[in-house]
């Protein structure tokens, strides 16, 4: 066995892990238990044989005022495992609804997750933490209620390096191992992540209750995630109406930093919208290496559903179905029906303007583009296409433009991704001619550049291998590795070539899995 302990630097001495901390204190609020009883489960996490920290998200705990000492010792992994409730932790299961691939199912719900409690982070907001892969609870449906070693690493990683790259997301607390095995198509290492969220308020948990045409609930769920999300509208004239723009403006801002870095959720299913805007569900996603904008990965969404230039569609698809679900409580905001739908579809058209604001400007930083000028769009279409039909990467073209920007030495690194370099070069001389209307300095253009432009994104096959160690010899030097790599994924830092360099053809990824 050759399990790392969490972050030996910063947390306890295994000595002193072992006497650590009788209590674990979270101060748990609980203000979703005080919600109808309809709205989720009761239910405690189902104990597993042998508990055991495989990471500790320490900077993040010590963030949520949670001491990572006590999180760590005997008594806080067996919280964390669900083998113990956490003083004044009260386990719901939620319930929810979701259209999956367009097809609406009326209950979903947690069936592997348990919600304990909410703190408060350092930044003042409450969040959630929750136990995903904890047991079966009354929305389990066929399923077993665990997750696999393998998926929870992923989560931890891709959910993480999102934090680091300033997309808003879930963020991983903690893994910890079950010694229990689960069955999917072979028997796997069973582990459960500790994910923490603004909220887990999904648009599905809107549809659970418009499906059951139960406009109280709705109003009681809106008047919740009003006052959780968006407090500052909740004494506005049409609160409703102002927090359906607010949640499709939050999508629009995310689903075009998804587009800027190259990132495909895969899954983007209602019941993995949620209300806070962050970045919900860590499923067979994946970062794109060559681009090209019908790129999926997803090995069930067969038909391009999820594909990355689709996502802005499906998130607008899915606000769509926010709005429907609050409709009745617009109808009583406005007085009648003609007026109610008005409103709602004032609201939804704001998405594509604000999605195309966002990914304009996000493009504009990419290229070093501080002044805005006619044609600029042109110019970005134009390297996008160029990069398409050339199988460049998509993380590394960027990245090395930064360089290009300063003098055309820079191109060289840029020509070697694409199939045919005299593209690059064409599309070149009319950016460098752009270049030359701006104001700043070449070395400041390319330093703003390089926050726009990581260098080190999880790569598919560095996720799999490390994956693969962890689940098969469970050596989790290459998770740790990776995880200190996507973390600084801005920085320049020396010896970690390999991390940034595409797949070779032999190590490539071309199909993810939900893992469930
Ligand atoms: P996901 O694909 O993880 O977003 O999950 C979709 C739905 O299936 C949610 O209601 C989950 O709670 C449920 N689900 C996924 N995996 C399991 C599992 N192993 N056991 C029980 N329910 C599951
Ligand atoms: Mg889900």
């Amino acid at each position: 066995m050759h399990m790392r302990s969490p972050d030996a630097s910063s947390t306890a001495s295994p000595t002193e892990l072992q006497t650590a901390g009788e209590s674990v204190s979270f101060n748990f609020k609980n203000t979703y238990a005080r919600l109808p009883e309809n709205f989720y489960s009761r239910v405690n996490p189902t104990p597993v044989a042998a508990p055991r920290l495989v990471k500790l998200n320490v900077e993040l705990a010590r963030s949520l005022a949670l001491d990572p000492e006590e999180l760590a010792s005997p008594r806080g992994v067996e919280i964390l495992a669900g083998n113990r409730v956490a003083e004044g932790s009260e386990p719901l299961a939620l319930a929810y609804a979701g259209h999956q691939f367009g097809h609406f199912v009326p209950q979903l719900g947690d069936g592997r997750a348990n919600l304990l409690g909410e703190v408060l982070g350092a930044n003042a907001v409450r969040y959630d933490i929750q136990l995903k892969g904890s047991g079966p609870t009354r929305f389990s449906r066929r399923g077993d209620g665990r997750a696999a070693l393998g998926p929870v690493l992923r989560e931890y990683i891709v959910s993480e390096a999102m934090a680091a790259l300033g997309v808003p997301t879930t963020r991983a607390l903690a893994a910890v191992t079950t010694g229990e095995r689960v069955f999917r198509e072979t028997a796997l290492p069973g582990a459960v992540l500790t994910r923490v969220a603004a909220s887990h308020l999904r648009v599905g948990t809107f549809q659970y209750f418009a499906a059951q045409s139960d406009t109280e609930a709705t109003r009681k769920l809106a008047d919740f995630a009003i006052a959780r999300h968006y407090p500052e509208i909740a004494q506005t004239q049409r609160p409703y109406k102002t927090f359906l723009g607010e949640v499709i403006a939050r999508h629009a801002e995310l689903v075009a930093q998804w587009m800027l870095l190259g990132f495909i959720h895969g899954v983007m299913n209602t019941d993995n919208t949620s209300i806070s805007g962050e970045t919900l569900d860590y499923g067979p996603c994946a970062f794109m290496e060559a681009y090209d904008p019908d790129k999926v990965f997803s090995s069930i969404d067969l038909q391009g559903r999820y594909a990355y230039g689709n996502q802005p569609h499906a998130a607008h698809w899915n606000l769509i179905r926010l709005a429907e679900s609050l409709l009745p409580l617009f109808v009583q905001e406005e007085g009648n029906e003609e007026s109610a739908l008005a409103s709602a579809n004032e609201a939804l058209a704001t998405f594509g303007p604000r999605f195309e604001t966002a990914r304009r400007a996000g493009f504009r930083r990419k290229l070093g583009l501080m002044v805005d000028q006619d044609g600029d769009d042109a110019l970005i279409e134009d390297l996008l296409g160029r990069m398409a039909t050339n199988g460049a990467d998509f993380t590394l073209t960027f990245r090395r433009l930064c360089d290009a920007a300063i003098a055309p030495e820079g191109d060289i690194g840029v020509r070697a991704l694409f199939a045919d370099p005299g593209s690059y070069d064409l599309w070149a001389a009319g950016w460098r001619r752009r270049l030359d209307q701006e104001f700043t300095s070449r070395q400041d253009r390319a330093a703003t550049m390089r926050t726009a432009n990581p260098l080190f994104i999880p790569r598919n096959h560095l996720v799999e291998a490390a994956l693969d160690a962890a689940m098969g010899r469970e050596d989790f030097k290459l998770f740790e590795e990776l995880l200190d790599v996507v973390s600084r994924p801005y920085e320049d830092r020396p010896h970690l070539e390999r991390y940034t360099t595409p797949a070779a053809p032999e190590q490539s990824v071309r199909q993810t899995f939900c893992g469930t």
